[in-house]
């Protein structure tokens, strides 16, 4: 039931429907948003539209494919998803494909469509991961060149090590994986950015192996903030092994400790103090009740 937002028009939820030779689901050429909504005093309210529809411009660019709807139309796009299905918390996926107008690698004839669907989706990880934290287990996956080089883009076909590495996490009992860069060092989650906090200073990944999280973005806004100083660098394996606390990011991750990583447990093995008090912050941020 609902409604989908499918190029320009809302269609029901059972008529959004594609091709099978639709040439993104051959070839992966295509890229997506997360976006989600929040229940506030003011009613639902999509937490950080304006850059969630700017990256999914990016990454359209990146992939050198033209959206041919304005972000204004887009961000409306969205904010009806929400409002016609009366949704209040949901999760929001745009994604932007080619068609099925064409086939093979040198198809010249594709159309970009524009998708916008939303669901309810109380909540991607437990409470009780929330508090406790998740075990993580180092992926035999490497984030390889396009991804690396390419990893700005928000591109479906980046999911393929994200998938390979969460069913290989989840096989062997852990809740999440954690990708490294092809020369080891770590890059991110299958749908999250990490941060570790050692000597009370907080270190994430650079841009140069990791999605430029939205999420990380307003973690690095908030350590501003309370003055806790950031370094977005290169980091080890080990150093996550002897971090004082340690924590995933994301739209569906939200703000995420993390209480073991392959088999050592990381500082007291719990949520740490920097971590839970940044999650109160995002808690709060996305329920409207800080200043945005
Ligand atoms: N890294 C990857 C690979 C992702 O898919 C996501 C999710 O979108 C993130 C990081 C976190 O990004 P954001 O905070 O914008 O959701």
């Amino acid at each position: 039931d609902g409604l989908i937002w499918l190029d320009g028009e809302m269609v029901p939820w059972r008529e959004a429907k594609t091709h099978v030779l639709t040439h993104t689901l051959h070839y992966g050429l295509g890229c997506f948003e997360g976006v989600r909504a929040y229940s506030t005093a003011n009613g639902p309210a999509i937490f950080r539209l304006k850059e969630h529809t700017d990256r999914l411009f990016r990454s359209a660019h990146i992939l050198n494919m033209d959206i041919p709807f304005s972000k204004d139309e887009l961000n409306e796009a969205q904010r009806a998803a929400v409002r016609e299905n009366n949704l209040d918390e949901a999760y929001l996926r745009p994604m932007v494909f080619y068609g099925s107008e064409g086939m093979g690698l040198r198809a010249d004839n594709l159309k970009t469509h524009v998708m916008v669907a939303a669901w309810s989706w109380p909540s991607y990880m437990s409470p009780e991961a929330k508090e406790l934290g998740i075990k993580v287990r180092t992926s035999s996956y490497t984030r390889h060149h396009v991804n690396i080089t390419m990893c700005k883009a928000k591109a479906n076909g980046n999911y393929i090590n994200s998938m390979l590495a969460l069913n290989e996490a989840i096989a062997s009992g852990c809740e999440e994986a954690l990708l490294l860069d092809n020369e080891g060092y770590v890059a991110e989650g299958s749908g999250e950015n990490i941060f570790i906090i050692r000597d009370g200073v907080m270190h994430t990944p650079e841009l140069t192996s990791c999605l430029e999280g939205i999420t990380r973005q307003t973690i690095l806004d908030f350590a501003a903030e309370l003055n806790i100083p950031v370094k977005e660098r290169r980091i080890t394996r080990d150093e996550v092994y002897i971090a004082e606390e340690a924590f995933f990011t994301g739209t569906a991750a939200e703000v995420l400790p993390i209480r073991e990583l392959d088999g050592r447990v990381i500082g007291e093995g719990k949520r740490g103090p920097i971590t839970e008090k940044l999650q109160a912050m995002y808690f709060d941020a996305v329920k409207g009740k800080l200043a945005q």
